[in-house]
């Protein structure tokens, strides 16, 4: 956990945010700037700050993150439709928020 990181304090509910799913080790959110009609963040609850962060000893907490897209996309019924997942990276990448998560973004056709 971060003191100052945006994520961690919404995971510690020191922060208000619209949660659709909670588990032990992720939390998924309403992006507080919808990009689309549907767009929730899939966040691991270890703060890990960027994909280049990621170890080996992330492997199953990754399968189990996509996992979480693929079932929120089934609740939010957009799975047969389809939806984009987006994960920025530093700077180019657009991170704005250093702390690992995913975008999931439908309900529209999205324009690439
Ligand atoms: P990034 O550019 O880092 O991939 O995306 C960060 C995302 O987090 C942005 O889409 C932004 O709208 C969202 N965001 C930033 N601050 C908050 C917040 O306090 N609450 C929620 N729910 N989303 C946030
Ligand atoms: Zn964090």
């Amino acid at each position: 956990m971060v003191t100052d990181c945006i994520f961690c304090r919404i995971i510690r509910k020191e922060m208000p945010a619209k949660i659709i799913y909670e588990d032990a080790e992720a939390l998924v959110i309403d992006d507080i700037y919808p990009k689309a009609p549907i767009h929730k963040l899939i966040i691991p609850k270890k703060h890990i700050a960027t994909i280049n962060d990621f170890t080996e000893t992330d492997d199953r907490l990754l399968m189990h993150l996509f996992r979480i897209v693929k079932k929120t996309a089934q609740e939010e019924g957009i799975a047969e439709e389809g939806y984009r997942v987006i994960a920025n990276c530093n700077h180019q990448g657009g991170q704005a928020v250093f702390h690992v998560h995913f975008h999931l973004l439908g309900g529209k056709l999205l324009p690439w």
